[in-house]
């Protein structure tokens, strides 16, 4: 018993009500086989989320819902379980977790009964006031079955008094904030949202004559799906069979889609704003390389991540470009595990050097970003002892010196190296021979957003500056789940 006590004030003391989430979703209405083309695209998604994967399928009289822990393609792969998924919709949910609750029932998609009907829910970010929200809505009596910060969508959906299904949903968001993309399956449609300001991505595609919604262009590409347009900061689409509304409940706002989407979390092949990430990211390799020639010998990349920048920057300046690193791809990325042990532990799973290229030679290393330096250290010091001569890391990004809230696992302050050393410092940390940055100048000339522009900034781009498009309420004050709720969630697990 006194064990069982230990082991619950620990779980305590370690848990994180920051419900913090960069997943990919996926929805698709009015077609044959709608839960397999949705295993199909999350399967293209699977880099957003690995630790869990669901479908929740409608077949015009009930729901469906298979969920797991894993990945898609060892968990969606069997005709028996797609078979099970009934009906001519479905939406589907890969999910990352950074340090909240790790349990099949925070895995989406989430579905509920309300006395509009059935509903369910898929969401990519994070709100920033889903906390307090909760304690209100725990205050009035609502029981909350998981720690996501979804249920608090589903049960403002439910509770809303509009009659509706569509207007209790605009009841809902109306109430959240934070950055999100959500894709909702009703009685009656498939049901796209994305947040005012467009942080978190939402695309939509056409197959034949159905309407299909994704985090990325890559899940459209997977099951031969026409890419029609992004789903617009603030725009709520519905899907009937083979007609789409479109609905903009907000008052206006310009779009200010997260960079990080552009530097690391969407997949090269991707389309954003109309140009393909990987041209995107050899853009910020190019800068980089204007600003921060050195001489060297080789360019090697940090794969996947640095890939791009790294081409773009050998190109650039007609430097050799070298694979000095081998990546094992039966390994998950690196950052995407749960905790600082396992998470630098994955490094050394996934990279070897490539001796036969960099033995004596000054090498100039690039990453995407360079946030807790886990990767970085790691990396350096494999380089060395494969016998580099000289290693000169460069990032292809600013540096990274304010948290994220809106679902990017950018951690506390406390965390980020940028916030608490300066260059020189985290240079001899990671025990590099130089490192340098790309400027925020430079960021915004490879994206293709002019900062001389007056609507600057174009993108949500605190993780540099500190300039949040929506307050963290939940950061600022009310930030306590519920003794209660903290209790159950915890002993639950
Ligand atoms: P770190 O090792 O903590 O400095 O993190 C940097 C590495 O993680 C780089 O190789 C990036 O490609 C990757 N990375 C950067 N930001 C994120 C993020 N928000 N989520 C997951 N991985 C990331």
């Amino acid at each position: 018993m006194k064990k069982h006590i230990k082991i619950l004030k620990k779980k305590l003391k370690n848990y994180n009500p920051k419900l913090k989430e960069e997943c990919g979703i996926f929805g698709v209405g009015n077609a044959k086989d709608a839960s397999a083309l949705t295993a199909l695209g999350l399967h293209a998604l699977q880099h957003r989320g690995q630790e869990g994967c669901g479908i929740v399928s409608f077949n015009g009289k009930q729901y469906f819902s298979e969920k797991r822990f894993g990945l898609v393609g060892d968990n969606f792969n069997k005709e028996k379980i797609l078979k099970k998924l009934q009906g001519d919709y479905a939406i589907g949910h890969n999910r990352y977790s950074t340090t909240g609750e790790n349990s099949l029932r925070n895995i989406q998609p989430f579905f509920a009964d309300t006395n509009a009907g059935g509903i369910g829910i898929a969401h990519n970010g994070n709100l920033t006031n889903s906390i307090s929200l909760r304690n209100k809505l725990v205050k009035e009596g609502a029981i909350f079955y998981t720690t996501s910060d979804t249920e608090t969508i589903v049960q403002l959906i439910a509770r809303s008094k509009r009659l509706k299904t569509i207007d209790k949903i605009v009841d809902a968001i109306f109430q959240i904030q934070g950055g999100y993309a959500l894709v909702m399956l009703t009685q009656t449609s498939l049901i796209g949202v994305r947040d005012p300001f467009g942080i978190r991505p939402l695309v939509i595609g056409k197959i034949k004559n159905s309407y299909v919604l994704a985090s990325e262009t890559c899940a459209l590409d997977i099951i031969g799906a026409k890419f029609l347009r992004e789903v617009e900061n603030g725009e709520i689409v519905i899907i009937k069979e083979d007609t789409l509304k479109s609905i903009k409940p907000f008052h206006p706002k310009k779009a200010r889609p997260c960079v990080f989407e552009y530097i690391y979390f969407s997949r090269p092949d991707s389309i954003l704003n109309n140009k393909s990430v990987y041209e995107y990211r050899k853009n910020l390799g190019i800068e980089l390389a204007k600003e921060n020639d050195i001489n060297a010998d080789i360019v090697v990349p940090v794969p996947d991540s640095g890939n791009a920048a790294a081409l773009g920057f050998a190109q650039h300046l007609n430097k050799k470009f070298e694979l000095g690193l081998i990546r094992n791809h039966y390994v998950g990325r690196t950052f995407i595990e749960p905790s600082q042990k396992i998470r630098s532990l994955g490094v050394k799973l996934k990279l070897n050097a490539n001796q036969s290229t960099i033995k004596e030679k000054k090498i100039i290393l690039i990453d995407d970003s360079l946030v807790r330096g886990t990767t970085s250290f790691k990396i350096v010091k494999m380089l060395y002892d494969a016998g580099a001569k000289e290693v000169h890391v460069r990032i292809a990004c600013p540096e990274i010196k304010y948290p994220d809230f809106y679902g990017v696992d950018t951690p506390t302050k406390k965390e980020l190296l940028s916030a608490n050393k300066n260059k020189d410092e985290i240079c001899k940390y990671i025990g590099a021979k130089s490192l340098e940055f790309l400027s925020l100048n430079g960021m915004y000339r490879a994206i293709g957003f002019d900062k001389r522009n007056q609507s600057y900034p174009q993108l949500t781009d605190h993780y540099f500056t500190g300039d949040y498009p929506v307050k963290p309420i939940d950061e600022l004050g009310d930030n306590k789940v519920t003794q209660l709720s903290l209790l159950s969630s915890v002993s639950n697990n």
